[in-house]
């Protein structure tokens, strides 16, 4: 198991030692790193058992369901962070949990949450976040899905892509333009059910670590307007706040990955026996693991720094963005390290440090790319510097 004396830090509080450490119970004896091919099954049947478990009520903000009544960002984090260590694919299926109802948390109407909030926690219905699109990824203001309102329906057509949990979702947040203003203050945000005449699944996307990925279209796909996520035009602000919670997630499940990377490593390290000597013996040997060592901790603390800042109701675009750049960045480092120590046999499927290898690198393009993240941090620091003028707009706005 992995080192968890960071549980000691003051960003966190009683319950959320007690979490982590219930979780890490559970998932030792539920959940492992090896999945079956049928990765739509697995990631059912992972769903269902983490609802069952009472894992997913984390996922909503709402005491009606057992939860917080306001989203416990460093629950969230914790929850990724030790379920990542076991399992990218129960990592995956927990924060999709989370990123497919986020909205329905933050903004949704009490009607909505009634109607979706519990199911999502209990497992029962499974939620997919659907912003990209083949022509804004990156530059998502330039997302191009129409949704034309005739009378108390919005009617959309377009596309979306690389929407996780695409095939499987129960329902989508489809974020689509409204026209109410350009850019980025004319979208609006849907909630649409799977069996909505006009939705399709275009294809299916394979990926280097599986996990259910699909392109959506919709083709004159009617939704009542009861079903818009906040105000109209307001759809971009409702993905960014989403994105403000769940973008310090992505940071957590890399610290995981990163974690299970460095325990594999210093098992391999100490037992593995060459030139008459354990490889960990080598001063080469103890220099990466140091550096290893240290990357995770610098990431850790700005993850918890920016989720316990959240959790205080400040503003975390800036420490969001620094966390998910240094943990996923450092994780990919981390986990090459691994590797590299494991010789041949850190490139052989199915070993652990191969799995994690392959998992880790989506997470440095999804949520925002790092240099995405890298403008963000740069635009708040130009904008808090009390003595430029310096325009800091031209800076991109922020993507998923
Ligand atoms: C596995 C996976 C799961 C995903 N799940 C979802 C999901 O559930 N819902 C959803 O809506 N989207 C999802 N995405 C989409 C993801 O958010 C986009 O892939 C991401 O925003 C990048 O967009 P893009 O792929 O179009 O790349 P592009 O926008 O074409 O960017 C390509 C590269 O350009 C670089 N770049 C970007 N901006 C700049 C800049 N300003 N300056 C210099 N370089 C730059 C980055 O390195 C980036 O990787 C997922 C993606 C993947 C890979």
């Amino acid at each position: 198991m992995s080192d968890s004396s960071f549980l000691a830090w003051p960003f966190f509080e009683g319950r959320h030692r007690s979490l982590a450490g219930d979780l890490e119970r559970w998932a030792g004896e539920h959940i492992a790193h090896e999945h079956g091919p049928d990765v739509d099954a697995e990631c059912r049947a992972l769903v269902r058992s983490l609802g069952a478990a009472g894992w997913l009520r984390h996922a909503v903000g709402g005491a009606s369901w057992g939860a917080a009544e306001v989203i416990d960002t460093r629950a969230i984090c914790l929850l990724r962070e030790t379920l990542a260590r076991h399992s990218g694919l129960a990592d995956f299926a927990f924060a999709m949990q989370g990123l497919g109802s986020g909205a329905i948390s933050l903004q949704g109407t009490p009607e909505q949450k009634e109607r979706y909030l519990g199911r999502v926690a209990s497992g029962e219905a499974i939620a997919a976040f659907a912003l990209s699109e083949p022509e804004a990824g990156s530059d998502v203001a330039a997302l191009q899905c129409q949704a034309h309102v005739e009378g108390d329906q919005a009617v959309l057509n377009g596309e979306k892509t690389w929407i996780s949990n695409g095939g499987i979702a129960d329902f989508y947040v489809v974020f689509a333009r409204t026209g109410e203003a350009p850019g980025s203050r004319g979208i609006s945000a849907f909630i649409v059910d799977a069996d909505t005449p006009g939705f399709e699944i275009a294809e299916r996307i394979d990926v280097i670590a599986p996990h259910p990925l699909a392109r959506l279209r919709f083709n004159a796909c009617r939704v009542p307007l009861s079903q818009r996520i906040g105000a109209a035009g307001e759809g971009f602000k409702v993905a960014m706040r989403t994105l403000d919670v769940f973008r310090t997630s992505v940071a957590a499940a890399a610290l995981g990955f990163a974690r299970r990377a460095l325990d594999e490593a210093l098992q391999r390290a100490t037992t593995r026996r060459m030139f008459n000597q354990t490889l960990a013996d080598f001063q080469l040997t103890q220099a990466r693991l140091a550096q290893m060592a240290t990357t995770i901790d610098s990431a850790a603390l700005l993850v918890y720094r920016a989720a316990w800042q959240r959790d205080q109701g400040q503003n975390v675009t800036k420490e969001a963005a620094m966390a998910k750049m240094a943990a996923t960045e450092g994780a990919q480092q981390v986990i090459d390290s691994a590797v590299q120590i494991f010789g041949g046999q850190g490139v052989v499927s199915g070993n652990v440090v191969e799995r994690l290898y392959r998992e880790i690198r989506s997470l440095r393009i999804y949520e925002g790319a790092t240099e995405v993240q890298q403008l963000i941090i740069a635009r708040e620091l130009i904008k808090a510097f009390p003595a430029t003028q310096g325009d800091a707009s031209a800076a991109q706005e922020s993507q998923p």
